[in-house]
């Protein structure tokens, strides 16, 4: 793996500056070696030549989103954040004023313990709070519970929709998935006629964010002006979702700082906390449980196949035998499948991630010619485990989502209901 500090931007991030005015990655021009390798994987063309020496940049803001699979494919490592909370991160964890909550995201315990040596895909969900509780957290909440809470949302708002289709009031079909700020940048940049299809539901950090300022600030007996929220992702692009104008609804900022794994792993080595000899330790209460549905939201499938659950045994009445709906679990660009569900037919999904690849459901939609109810959309191909905030090395990127997908698996095997 190349060294954290390479890639990451070493100032404080703006405050009150609109997201869409910031470029939240961007290229050294000494470092380029004008391979075309951001050009190729960026699904948007915001990158591009801008000399006769053939060095990229990011020229425009509006036209990126944010979702750093340049950064993480530079072979030259070129690419660096514009924008990190580390400095001020600190600096709140130093302030005994201040309540400083964690974030984390499912697949930051599957990147994490590469940047300590662990082999890529390792689990490190238990070091990983303990490290968080080192560093000075006030409370390890977790992403995990907001995961769980997108599922039921999401999972209720697809029935609606399936049930009531073509009925006056009714949103349209197929119903998007919310989560990957990435994906809702795209369309909100490039198809806006098509925000009637992406689900209504916030994204599990969106959620957690005035979750933790409203009920677990109750819970917890602590003023929400003096807690300092902090979402831990895979991501570069949930950097410019926290910032966005609209998350207030707590009445504070409802998330204070982002940072991504690389960045925590950073904070933990600077630290100087000895990672690999933590114990295993549990998040908080309150809002840090979850089930094993609300981990496989890392992968790419995972949502719509945690929220195909939930309609399953809705829809048809019937307790699911089998939780897992592997057909949906997928590291294609697109994956198209039926699920059939008792007293009702069939449900048509497809699961994509990649924007070009987003593109091409884009377009049929508005031709009139999707087949599907539901889709599930995701920036990074792969999904989170691959995000633009993860460890670098590209040669264990694939190991690392067949080693999620392995632990899923375990998780739910030992949970299955007997026959
Ligand atoms: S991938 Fe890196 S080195 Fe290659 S053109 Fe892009 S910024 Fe330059
Ligand atoms: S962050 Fe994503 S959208 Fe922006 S330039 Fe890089 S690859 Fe393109």
């Amino acid at each position: 793996m190349r060294s954290i500090e390479g890639v990451m931007y070493q100032g404080n991030a703006p405050k009150g500056v609109d997201p869409d005015s910031i470029f939240f990655v961007q290229v050294d021009t000494d470092k380029c070696e004008a391979c075309g390798t951001c050009e190729e994987v960026c699904g948007t063309g915001a990158i591009k030549v801008i000399n006769d020496d053939e060095i990229r940049q990011v020229v425009d803001p509006a036209a990126c989103m944010n979702c750093g699979q340049c950064l993480v494919n530079c072979p030259y490592g070129a690419i660096y954040e514009g924008v990190s909370y580390v400095d001020e991160l600190f600096e709140k964890l130093k302030d005994p004023d201040t309540v400083v909550v964690s974030m984390p995201a499912p697949a930051v315990r599957y990147g994490l313990g590469e940047c300590f040596g662990a082999p890529t895909g390792t689990y490190v969900g238990g070091k990983m709070h303990a490290a968080l509780r080192k560093l000075g957290f006030d409370y390890i909440w977790d992403n995990e519970f907001t995961a769980d809470v997108t599922i039921m949302e999401e999972g209720t708002e697809l029935i609606g929709r399936v049930k009531n289709a073509g009925k006056e009031g009714t949103l349209p079909l197929p119903q998007f998935t919310s989560c990957c700020p990435g994906w809702v940048k795209f369309v909100e940049s490039f198809h806006p006629e098509l925000l009637p299809h992406v689900s209504t539901c916030k994204s599990p950090i969106g959620m957690l964010g005035p979750l933790a300022k409203t009920y677990g600030a109750q819970e917890t007996g602590t003023k929400p002006k003096k807690m300092y929220t902090v979402s831990i992702m895979p991501c570069v692009a949930k950097k410019y979702e926290g910032m966005r104008p609209e998350m207030d609804d707590s009445g504070q900022r409802d998330i204070d700082a982002t940072i991504n794994t690389r960045e925590l792993a950073y904070m933990i080595k600077k630290a100087g906390i000895n990672f690999n000899s933590l114990p295993d330790e549990d998040p908080d209460p309150v809002l840090g449980e979850s089930t094993g549905a609300a981990t496989i939201f890392g992968t790419s499938g995972g949502v719509m196949e945690a929220a195909l659950r939930l309609a399953y045994e809705v829809l048809s009445g019937q307790k699911l035998n089998d939780p897992d709906i592997k057909v949906v679990r997928t590291h294609e660009g697109i994956r198209a499948a039926d699920v059939k569900v008792p007293n009702f037919g069939t449900v048509k999904v497809a699961v994509c991630s990649g924007l070009s690849n987003a593109q091409k459901l884009c377009e049929e939609v508005k031709a009139g010619k999707s087949p599907y109810h539901f889709i599930e959309i995701m920036a990074c191909p792969g999904g989170c485990v691959n995000g633009g905030g993860q460890p670098i090395d590209p040669d264990v990127r694939a190991s690392l989502f067949r080693s999620m997908i392995a632990k899923v698996n375990r998780r739910y095997n030992a949970r299955k209901p007997e026959a």
